[in-house]
């Protein structure tokens, strides 16, 4: 058995390798950014051979960095952009158009047509997802539509669908293997999270054959060996998970009611609901979380457009600020918004809103707000959207939260954190290690093969950074509260559908 794991981080721009060690510690790691194509206004597509590219680019340089040989790696776990839809051709290993990412409106027409049918409630009861082009499925339809006989090479089985963890593991294993994990699939609006399989009348309706899909394999389990010319030996897969569910495991977040926030560009929340998954009432996604020792564990998912982005907004729109870093500093140097609220609803509110009509707006400027308080109110409003969310949780779910961990490239911000933890009045925890998403991967590889021997050890390993206790009064946090859902009511329905264009 290796010292190591390597976890394969197959991201929207970029494609990362991280090497770990038992310690669950960061030993070497490389990246590299991909290409990002816009064939028209509301269309992103990625080319398939060129995330292969540089996925297998870096990892070769994770291992060249540390000095390691593919020996001393025990198993490579996976974690992917999730709903990211590729075709390929089994015989060739090519792919028979570009990667549709997930992104990508190009179905939305279709969406539409589901739901005017009714057949969205059939949909969100099968797979616990709503009815929108995000998802996997209708991009798959999309391609069998438009790329001339595709449909029917699908039918005779020619073609392999896959989102992109099916994709690498296709190229690591030399084309032999044609799998997703049960996370990613619970991602393709066509899988029954209930009954663990491909949904008949959902692929009917679709009109997808059913010859193309992927097995649906767990995704803590050793599923494939990588092919000789890769790395020279054969190194198992031994994990797979879609990133937010990957980086829900790197939290550690394994029992019932555990809760992780990641504050990046937007915020993607996930509830462990453990064996039960629970409908929302307020618009979350019910998805499976993972496949693990026979159990499937499933999880709510929320997640708000506009987290770090108002930051940057702040920093390249308005100059406010040098640097996203640089927010901390201003904001913390008034005790708080001196009652200005910003909503960043610049491209509408998701949960529990769902307006795409609504757009942003500050209210209570007085004579006195300065730049510090602006900075302020824009920082809170990553952590109010996220009380919205945790309520919903907490609702939908019926279990009650005790904390809650974050990560992402915000989370560096102590400010935030410490409002975030006012505002629920839960402790705050950052972990020591920030890549919990590669490490999520790296951890479900390592269980598989031996490397870690339970839930236990792994836990173990979670080592906390800094930990904020909320120390708001009931009071205060209620009428902060009650301004921010006044401050939400105000920016709703603000555009008119025409306007929007
Ligand atoms: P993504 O994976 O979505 O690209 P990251 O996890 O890298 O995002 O986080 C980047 C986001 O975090 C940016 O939107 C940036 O504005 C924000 N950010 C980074 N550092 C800080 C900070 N110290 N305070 C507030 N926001 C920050």
């Amino acid at each position: 058995m290796g010292n190591y794991i390597m976890a394969v981080d197959q991201g929207t721009t970029s494609s990362r390798t991280i090497i770990f060690n038992h310690a669950g510690e960061i030993v070497s790691s490389s990246q590299q950014e991909f290409e990002q194509i816009y064939p028209r206004p509301g269309w992103v597509e990625h080319d398939p051979e060129l995330i292969w590219a540089s996925q297998l680019k870096t990892i070769r340089e994770a291992l060249d960095r540390a000095n390691l040989q593919a020996g001393e790696i025990s198993a490579i776990g996976i974690t992917n952009q999730r709903e990211t839809t590729v075709l390929w051709d089994r015989r060739t290993g090519k792919p028979i158009y570009n990667a549709i990412v997930w992104q990508c409106r190009r179905t939305a027409d279709f969406c539409k047509e589901l739901q005017e049918e009714g057949f969205d409630a059939k949909l969100r009861e099968k797979t616990g997802l709503v009815t929108d082009a995000y998802f996997s499925g209708t991009k798959l339809k999309w391609i069998l539509d438009h790329v001339p006989g595709a449909r029917r090479e699908a039918e005779q089985g020619h073609l392999a669908f896959g989102t992109i963890d099916s994709w690498l593991v296709n190229r690591l294993s030399g084309g032999k293997v044609h799998v997703t994990d049960y996370s990613n699939a619970s991602r393709t609006l066509l899988y029954n999270i209930h009954e663990l399989r491909w949904d008949d009348e959902i692929l009917e309706r679709f009109d997808i054959p059913s010859a193309l899909l992927p097995e649906v394999v767990p995704s803590s389990h050793p599923v494939a060996c990588t092919d000789l010319e890769i790395l020279g030996i054969s190194v198992p897969i031994a994990g797979i998970a879609g990133d937010q569910q990957a980086a829900l495991f790197g939290q550690c977040c394994f029992d019932p009611g555990t809760v992780k926030t990641t504050y990046g560009t937007g915020c993607f929340m996930l509830m462990n609901t453990g064996r039960e998954a629970k409908p929302s009432a307020c618009g979350l996604l019910t998805t499976i979380a993972w496949g693990l020792g026979g159990e499937i564990t499933y999880a709510l998912e929320g997640s708000t457009f506009i987290a770090g982005a108002v930051i940057q907004w702040l920093r390249d729109e308005l100059k406010l600020i040098r640097s996203a870093e640089e927010s901390e500093y201003w904001a913390s140097m008034v005790e708080d918004s001196n009652g200005v609220y910003l909503v960043p609803a610049f491209v509408g509110l998701g949960a529990p809103h769902w307006d795409p009509h609504a757009r942003g707006a500050i209210f209570g400027l007085t004579r006195g707000v300065n730049r510090s308080h602006l900075v302020r109110a824009a920082l809170e409003s990553i952590a109010f959207q996220s009380k919205e969310i945790v309520d919903c949780m907490a609702r939908d779910s019926g279990l009650g939260l005790t904390e809650l961990r974050v990560d992402g490239g915000a989370a560096a911000n102590s400010l935030l954190c410490q409002f975030q933890a006012d505002l629920l009045d839960i402790p705050v925890r950052r972990p020591k290690v920030l890549e919990t998403t590669a490490l999520g991967a790296a951890y479900l590889a390592g269980l598989a093969v031996g490397y870690w021997r339970d839930k236990e050890e792994i836990s173990a390993n979670w080592s906390v950074d800094r930990e904020f206790h909320p120390r708001m009064s009931q009071n205060r946090r209620r009428n902060l509260v009650t301004g921010w859902e006044r401050a939400v009511a105000r920016s709703k329905n603000w555009v008119s559908p025409e306007e929007e264009g």
